[in-house]
């Protein structure tokens, strides 16, 4: 770095000194400058070009326009980057020396306010965590909305849970829990000292201006209150406006929702798709018909946090019951809801000190929405929570004041146009009509020296220049009086000034310096007098967005026909005619589709676990995870797409489904596959709601099956789980464990065949089924023909389990022949064959001394040994035959 640094480069350094690891965006005339490593990095990221500020080269340097820096600050946010943008904060052509800068605002992904970085159907939280001993704190907090909340978890992995559901853009964690790792992409270490448990009361002490956190419910966490404190701590670093908005620190306990792990949303789709994490074919795509942005956060939160009170659930039920059946309010309620803006992030900037003329505005007129929502809603309702929310504080000291101090709509910033009404400040007023009649008489001006001079073509203008000149022709400058002072020559025309107009002028562009002033000072403080009415704004926020949510449950609930779940705090599940609400929808927009077919569910204590075998594309996946999300829409609140459903309260729904390669992570198919079966057995309880949709394809299949037995059973046995479990898969053996074990059922998918063809009923019926059809699945999905032909053989040799003379297994035989392939590797030498009849499997040597091996089949099927003692028949036996039936039986259990 070279050693004498320009004053500008010097004050560049010193600000840097003070942004820790966000880049710097350093104002320049109409650049936002950056430079050295942040140059670097943001070169890379941006894809600008890298240049150099020195002759050198030692300085390497890239910039942006000011007027496209949002763009480009969303992308480096995008890609996990930080921001600072410094400022020039004085006018260069006043300064002396070096223009004064500072940084005004921090943007990071997890703290940003301006709507460009946002997306208004979700919350944007940054969160923070810490762990304590077995206790782990998370707290999290929307700037933009004020929302802050913290809980407590036991261990490591229900934090992780609880942090993927919060799904935080940017995690802040003390250095020393390093451990937690990146459960999500942006993660900030901070000091261990502000998540210290004294320094964290004090910073949120500090700030809500409280004795005690225990006004807030907080006594009593511990790990809770240092990741609070070290959040808010974060927040105020970086978001340099005010905070006023975020009024308190929300406890809840995690116990009080419905646990869906990141597999489970992930594998039921509810916020984002399996596809590209998109919104498109979700849950919440589909159930959110809200009019405003804070109720379709609100319905995004129902759906992520659903409740496990059924007195709570079915107060929403209640709700949305009422709503469905009065069509008319709902409508009205809609119609004048679509006129709500963004009470909640409006009133974020209001108290950050960023929001616009226009926001305020919009604030306003909102309020005066909510006035006529509060008598559209008054005495409509009868159930409690709908009467509760119809409680609207709109709030009209604040209403009044923005309507008194603004025009009807304000400019979308101060001096873009006009901001203040007319009649609310006297010097305002008057130094507008000095503006006004300035235009007058800049044509009476204009018109008098045109009969004085003669010169019809004369023209009085303005510019930034010289301010305001008359313009003559070069043909008419003999025209022009003596008391004209030529200012600049044209190629056509002169320009000139006149006292008069000199004195004109300073009249005019005072005033209109005065009016920005003016403008700037009287809307300040109107801001920050509607700053004072936040708590009350933010109530009446809360109560429009659950409104908003409720309503649009109603609506989907009509226009989908689903019905009222009777939620309940018994064990059992039983749903009538249920469907997959997204699947349903689809198939219903696709006029060519056959329309979706309903099935039945029931679990209950004697029918806890669900075997369900049947084809490939049958339609197993689809039927598990529609009762999934049967149940949990119930527990949101939600009518569900039934004809009936009687749903008992679950406390976590758990999904294990397909396989997928975690490779980032270096764990293979069967790993994340065994993962995510430890997490389900370790974590769930008799009140869990299990999906499995296959177990142990990842392995080999005895391997795979007796796994898949094992879980069945464990999930099955009340003294270790006892969980309602369904379980789809392709092992039929597995159908068996009916037998033995009570409270197991086999279901299947019923198909018909048809010339060798398979159609999908779609239908689930009892029993379990002995057929995969997977090869004419195969075969619709066009494998070449030659392909699926000799599958189909090799399957009939599987199935009929037979050997050659040789004892070669006959899975590999030919009817027709053809070119052999060699197998290789440890498959070649390692055949599993299934013993069928008298004859036995032998090992030895073959021709191309590959060792062959058999293994058993479980559950004694088809034991080669059983089969051969069977075969013996002792009355008929010598003792010669009787010791070389006793060699070749040795033979079958030597490895
Ligand atoms: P695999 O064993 O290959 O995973 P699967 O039995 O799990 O198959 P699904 O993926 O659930 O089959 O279903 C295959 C397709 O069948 C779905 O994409 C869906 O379009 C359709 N389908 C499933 N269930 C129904 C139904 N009840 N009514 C109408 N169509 C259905």
């Amino acid at each position: 770095m070279s050693k004498k640094l320009t004053p500008a480069m010097r004050q560049y350094m010193e600000i840097k000194k003070r942004c820790g690891d966000a880049i710097l965006f350093f104002r320049m005339g109409d650049f936002y400058e950056m430079f050295y490593d942040d140059a670097k990095a943001a070169s890379r990221v941006l894809g600008l070009t890298l240049t150099a500020r020195d002759k050198n080269r030692e300085v390497p340097m890239c910039g942006v326009p000011h007027h496209a820096a949002k763009e480009y600050i969303k992308r480096l946010l995008r890609a996990g980057r930080k921001v600072a943008v410094c400022e020039q904060v004085e006018d260069p052509s006043a300064s002396k020396g070096i223009v004064k800068r500072a940084v005004e605002r921090i943007i990071t992904p997890g703290v940003a306010m301006d709507e460009e970085y946002l997306d208004s159907r979700g919350n944007n939280f940054v969160a923070a965590a810490f762990v304590s001993g077995d206790s782990a704190g998370l707290a999290y907090m929307d700037v933009t909305t004020g929302e802050f909340r913290v809980t407590e978890t036991r261990g490591l992995r229900a934090l992780l849970d609880e942090i993927g559901r919060v799904a935080p853009k940017e995690l802040v964690i003390s250095e020393r829990d390093r451990s937690i790792g990146r459960p999500v992409d942006n993660v900030t270490l901070m000091d261990a000292y502000d998540f210290g448990r004294a320094t964290a009361e004090k910073t949120l002490t500090e700030h809500f201006g409280v004795a005690s956190l225990d006004g807030f419910g907080c006594a009593g966490l511990d790990a809770g209150v240092s990741a609070a404190g070290a959040l808010l701590a974060y927040v105020k670093a970086n978001h340099l406006g005010g905070l006023s908005h975020i009024g308190r620190l929300t406890p809840y306990f995690t116990d009080d929702f419905l646990v869906l792990d990141h597999r489970t949303r992930r594998n039921l789709e509810i916020t984002e798709n399996m596809r590209d994490g998109g919104r498109e074919g979700t849950l919440v795509s589909l159930l959110d018909r809200t009019s405003t942005a804070m109720g379709a956060r609100r319905l995004r939160s129902w759906l992520l946090f659903p409740l496990v009170d059924p007195g709570a659930i079915n107060g929403r039920l209640d709700a949305v019951e009422e709503l469905i059946a009065a069509p008319e309010t709902r409508s009205a309620v809609r119609s004048l809801l679509r006129g709500v803006y963004d009470l909640e992030r409006i009133m974020g900037r209001v108290a950050a000190g960023t929001a616009s003329p226009r926001d305020v505005g919009a604030l306003g007129a909102t309020l005066e929405r909510v006035a006529e929502l509060k008598k559209t809603l008054s005495g409509a309702f009868s159930c409690g929570l709908l009467r509760s929310l119809s409680e609207l504080d709109d709030v009209p000291e604040a209403a009044a004041l923005i309507a008194g101090a603004l025009v009807d709509e304000p400019a979308p910033a101060l001096g873009s146009g006009p901001v203040i009404r007319e009649g609310y400040n006297a010097e305002l007023d008057s130094l507008k009509a000095v503006g006004s009649g300035g235009k007058d008489e800049l044509a009476r001006l204009e018109l008098k020296e045109r009969e004085r001079t003669g010169i019809a073509s004369l023209k009085v203008r303005y510019n930034k220049v010289f301010g305001y000149y008359i313009e003559v022709t070069r043909a008419n400058l003999a025209n022009v009086p003596d008391d004209y002072t030529r200012k600049q020559t044209l190629v056509n025309a002169e320009r000139f000034i006149t006292p008069e107009l000199k004195e004109w002028e300073s009249r005019i562009l005072g005033a209109e310096e005065r009016i920005k002033a003016l403008e700037h000072e009287l809307f300040t403080a109107l801001r920050s007098s509607v700053a004072g009415f936040t708590p009350r704004v933010q109530a009446t926020a809360d109560r429009l967005a659950s409104l908003d949510a409720l309503v649009s449950l109603a609506d989907t609930a009509e226009t989908m026909g689903y019905t009222r779940p009777r939620v309940h705090d018994g064990y059992s599940i039983a749903i009538t005619e249920g469907r997959h609400p997204v699947v349903e929808a689809m198939l219903r927009d696709d006029p060519s589709a056959d329309p979706f077919v309903p099935n039945d569910l029931t679990l209950d204590e004697d029918r806890r676990l669900l075997i369900l075998t049947g084809p490939n594309m049958a339609g197993k996946s689809t039927y598990l995870r529609q009762n999934a999300l049967i149940v949990l829409m119930a527990q949101t609140g939600s009518f569900v797409p039934a004809a009936e459903a009687s749903i008992g309260v679950v406390d976590r729904i758990f999904t294990r489904v397909g396989a997928s390669d975690d490779l980032a992570r270096g764990q293979s198919t069967f790993m994340v596959e065994m993962n995510e079966t430890a997490n389900i057995l370790n974590n769930a309880t008799a009140r869990s709601f299990i999906i499995l949709d296959e177990i142990g394809r990842g392995t080999s299949t005895f391997d795979g099956l007796s796994i898949a037995w094992a879980v069945a059973e464990y999930v099955l046995d009340r003294s270790t789980l006892g969980a309602k479990t369904l379980f789809a898969t392709h092992y039929h053996e597995l159908t068996d464990i009916t037998l033995t074990n009570e409270g197991a059922k086999n279901y299947n998918m019923a198909v018909r065949e048809w010339n060798d063809r398979v159609i999908f009923l779609r239908k689930v019926v009892p029993g379990g089924s002995n057929r995969s059809y997977g090869i004419q699945v195969a075969r619709l999905a066009g494998l070449p023909r030659p392909v699926v032909e000799r599958a189909r053989e090799l399957l009939r040799n599987l199935e009929s389990g037979e050997f050659d003379e040789e004892g070669m297994p006959r899975v590999a035989a030919r009817r027709v022949a053809a070119p052999r392939v060699a197998a290789s590797g440890a498959d070649a030498r390692r055949v599993a064959v299934c013993g069928s009849g008298g004859e036995a499997a032998r090992e030895g040597g073959t021709e191309s001394g590959e060792v062959r091996a058999v293994q058993p089949t479980l559950f004694g099927h088809r034991d080669p040994l059983r089969e051969a003692l069977r075969a013996v028949d002792p009355d008929r036996t010598t003792p010669i035959e009787a010791l070389n039936h006793l060699a070749r039986l040795k033979k079958l259990i030597e490895p």
